[in-house]
């Protein structure tokens, strides 16, 4: 396990505290597709890891409970969130480009 995954699990599990149920959560063993984009990435790499996870999203059983707990974190978590696919949402990558 690298320093970024353990972050991306540390996000995941800041994100996904509280929540009651997300059994059948289509992402589980499929966390690489939703990490957020890494500057040493080819952007059209990330960008193809995103659109897989939004179609893994698109077609969770968990959807709706994962996207309203998403919506409803704050501070730092919701910062972290919004740079990852959570809840069938994705960053927007060429922002992120321009402003690491
Ligand atoms: S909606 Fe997406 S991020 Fe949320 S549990 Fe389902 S697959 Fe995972």
């Amino acid at each position: 396990m690298t320093a970024a995954d353990s972050g991306t699990l540390d996000l995941l599990a800041r994100i996904l505290d509280g929540l009651p149920n997300l059994s059948g959560a289509a992402c589980v063993g499929r966390e690489v597709l939703f990490d957020p984009y890494d500057r040493d990435e080819p952007i059209d790499l990330a960008e193809y890891r995103h659109a897989r996870a939004l179609a893994l999203c698109n077609e969770c059983p968990v959807r709706s409970a994962c996207a309203e707990h998403v919506h409803n974190q704050r501070g730092d978590t919701a910062r972290r969130a919004r740079r990852a696919v959570i809840g069938g949402r994705a960053p927007r990558l060429t922002q992120q480009k321009e402003n690491p």
